[in-house]
């Protein structure tokens, strides 16, 4: 049984994020995406929002489990039984700080390897910012999250009448 982490801040979950668990199933059995704190953002939707709205948008998913943690991911790691952390790579600009992470981790934990993932290049452009940044000007964010996700956007932040379904 081969698992893996997923962790990110989710804020909220994106179809780029999405494509990434499917992408990572396909190389572990299990994998868990971990809603871990990142001390450089301040989020938008509170952690438990967080993990429902992760768990609703995987539910179909079995072998993809969903979790909090405060700590250290890579503790989370070696606590979940993991081999692997995945990561997501969009473009370049995301490297030097991935990269960062990465070195860090296997420092504290040689035997947790990180693994970058690309998604479909429908995704390379989408960050959950600019999700956020569109659902507070009203624009609807249909197409480019879960259904629940955009729901709830629409319930923070009422579409404006003439915003258009991307
Ligand atoms: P963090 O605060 O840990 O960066 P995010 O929720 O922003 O958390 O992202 C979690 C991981 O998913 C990161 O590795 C990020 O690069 C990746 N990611 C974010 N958006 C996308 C996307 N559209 N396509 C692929 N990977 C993504």
């Amino acid at each position: 049984m081969r698992k893996a982490i997923y962790p990110g801040t989710f804020d909220p979950v994106t179809n780029g994020h999405l494509d990434i668990l499917e992408r990572a199933l396909t190389m572990f059995d299990e994998v868990c995406m971990l809603v871990a704190k990142n001390s450089r953002k301040e989020p938008m939707f509170e952690e438990a929002e967080r993990l429902e709205m992760i768990r609703r948008a995987v539910e179909h998913e079995a072998r993809a489990t969903v979790e909090s943690f405060q700590g250290l991911t890579v503790d989370f790691a070696r606590s979940y039984g993991a081999v692997a952390i995945i990561r997501g790579l969009r473009a370049v600009t995301d490297f030097e700080y991935e990269m960062q992470i990465a070195l860090m981790n296997r420092k504290l934990a040689p035997s947790v390897n990180t693994v970058f993932l690309m998604p479909h290049d429908k995704y390379t452009y989408l960050s959950s910012s600019i999700i956020r940044e569109l659902a507070r000007h009203g624009q609807s964010v249909n197409g480019f999250v879960p259904d629940t996700v955009a729901e709830a956007l629409e319930q923070k932040y009422p579409l404006r009448q003439q915003s258009q379904r991307l």
